[in-house]
């Protein structure tokens, strides 16, 4: 009987230890190895009913029951007894995981303390980046954000794994108070295999080591372009990035004064045209009344002929009179369109000095800041506990973009909407797919409307736009998915959703583009820049 136990013990302590499937939505570790081991069973099925039919063969062979008993209750008793055995199996051999994992934190903290290098673990910063460098494929990045000890479970969840039972469930069960403490090592990152845990956000350590983190990301997302290297990263006080951006918000502000003197001019001008049009227009159409009203007068006096009518006629040239008023009205319809664009753009430029005005400043929209053609700067806020390192990386990977899809100061998309909407896009892509997390901090809306837009767009055919900021590229792309004139007709609302600080408006003018592309609306959530 021991033995079966030990044996079914055995079983369920392995499959804790293999990756497997993994039971979701519980926190109690008991509770989730119960489910674990049912499905385990599950999937078993098939050995576990051959052992169940051995083991009842056993017991009606060697288990002297009372004599008295029917078969059927010795059947009976047979199953009980086989229930019993899993369950004080399923009991013991959680008992034993966790003395496994007790030990193992207990020794790995100890290791840690005498020498990290046991485990493998680097903790030198230089020694970490060369060893970045030489990899052609990312590290793994972990944060190790927890509070108290928890630096050895983070080097036991790298050397164990953390894909099965025991290292997903097992390990962070373990409470901390018995496990040995590990000395404050002063290193903010450890590389252990290809793993990089990130402890704190200790400003000069990530300033070195990020641009090479950035760079085996981005590389390995976007495996055939060529990703530039390194640029300069500073590391920037939270008030600086405030400074920062109040001295971008008066750029921005000569900026936008710039454009309503611009579209002032634009409108004066095709108004003129449009003036000078109608005039030549009704001119044209006075000569042709005129000539009517002469043919008339030439055909109901006797002393003419037909013939001399029709040259007097003639004489007008009606047909160059009539097709110079096609054209004109031709012409008269593009420039009202025109003039009623430059309306709309005026408007929109008006209305955003105002909200700007009373917005004193702007509100930030990220955390970094790329300055061609190689410097990054990233804010960093170290008060802010919900600043964690995953939005860090996501900052760093979205300035590392723009500085590797900068081309020149002439070739740039020309709206700030595709640049940003496309950077986030694809950072939030890249720390998805790296750390398995979702962020959700810059620009939250154009991130959704990218989202869409890749439903019908190929991402590596946005990413050819975006790389090599082919503007008219990213036109032609656009219009053949959704439509001739796509671009042009939706280009305000891309405008509005970039500088507009009202929610109402952005939500209204979002779910316009959202209709327009074929997806849900939004809903005000989706405004935030919240996880
Ligand atoms: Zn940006």
């Amino acid at each position: 009987m021991k033995k079966i136990i030990l044996f079914l013990v055995l079983i369920f302590v392995f499959a804790a230890l293999i990756p497997n499937l993994l039971p979701e939505g519980t926190s109690n570790s008991l509770y989730a190895y119960f489910l674990y081991v049912i499905n385990f069973i599950a999937q078993n099925y098939f050995i576990f009913i051959l052992g169940f039919i051995v083991l009842i063969i056993i017991f009606f062979r060697f288990i002297k029951f009372d004599k008295n008993y029917s078969l059927k209750k010795n059947y009976f008793l047979s199953i009980f007894q086989i229930v019993s055995l899993l369950l004080t199996a399923f009991f013991i051999s959680y008992v034993v995981l966790l003395v496994i994992a007790i030990i193992e934190l207990n020794v790995f903290s100890i290791l840690i303390n005498i020498n990290p290098k046991i485990l493998g673990i680097v903790t030198d910063k230089n020694i970490i980046i060369k060893a970045l460098k030489i990899n052609n494929y990312p590290p793994k990045i972990t944060a190790n954000e927890g509070e108290g000890n928890t630096e050895p479970l983070r080097v036991s969840g790298v050397i164990t794994g953390t894909n099965s039972f025991y290292g997903c469930y097992v390990l962070p069960s373990i409470p901390n108070f018995i496990i040995w403490p590990t000395r404050k090592s002063d290193s903010s990152t450890m590389l252990i295999d290809n793993t990089l845990i990130i402890s704190k956000l200790n400003p000069v350590d990530l300033q070195e080591i990020s641009p090479t983190i950035a760079y085996s990301l981005i590389q390995n997302y976007f495996p055939n372009r060529r990703i530039k290297s390194y640029p300069k990263i500073s590391i920037m006080k939270y008030d600086d990035y405030l400074k920062y951006r109040a001295v971008d918000f008066k750029n921005g502000k000569i900026k936008i004064d710039g454009e309503i003197e611009n579209y002032k001019k634009q409108i004066a001008a095709v108004s003129q045209l449009i003036n000078d049009e109608e005039n030549k227009i009704s001119n044209n159409k006075n000569i042709l009344e005129k000539s009517g009203l002469e043919y008339k007068n030439c055909l109901s006096n006797g002393n003419y002929s037909l013939l001399y009518c029709k040259n007097l006629l003639n004489n007008f040239n009606l047909e160059s009179l009539n097709s110079q008023i096609n054209n004109l009205n031709t012409k008269l319809v593009t420039d009202q369109n025109k003039l009623k664009d430059d309306n709309d753009y005026y408007d929109f430029y008006v209305g955003l000095g105002e909200s700007l005005q009373s917005a004193q400043g702007g509100i930030p929209r990220e955390f970094g800041t790329f300055i061609p053609k190689d410097v990054i700067r990233i804010a960093f806020n170290t008060e802010d506990s919900s600043h964690t390192i995953a939005d860090y990386l996501e900052t760093l990977l979205h300035e590392y973009l723009h500085y590797s899809s900068y081309v020149s100061d002439d070739r740039k998309l020309d709206d700030v909407f595709f640049e940003e909407g496309l950077t986030e896009y694809f950072a939030r892509q890249i720390i998805k797919d790296d750390l398995n997390v979702s962020t959700n901090i810059g620009y939250p809306v154009s991130a959704k409307i990218f989202q869409q837009m890749t439903k019908r767009i190929l991402e590596s055919e946005l990413a050819d736009v975006y790389f090599s900021k082919d503007q008219a590229g990213l036109e032609t792309l656009l219009d053949r998915v959704y439509g001739q004139n796509f671009y042009n007709d939706t280009r305000l609302a891309f405008l509005n959703l970039q500088y507009s600080s009202n929610p109402n408006q952005v939500l209204m003018i979002a779910n316009g583009v959202m209709k327009k592309i074929g997806g849900d609306p939004l809903s005000e959530k989706d405004l935030l820049s919240t996880n």
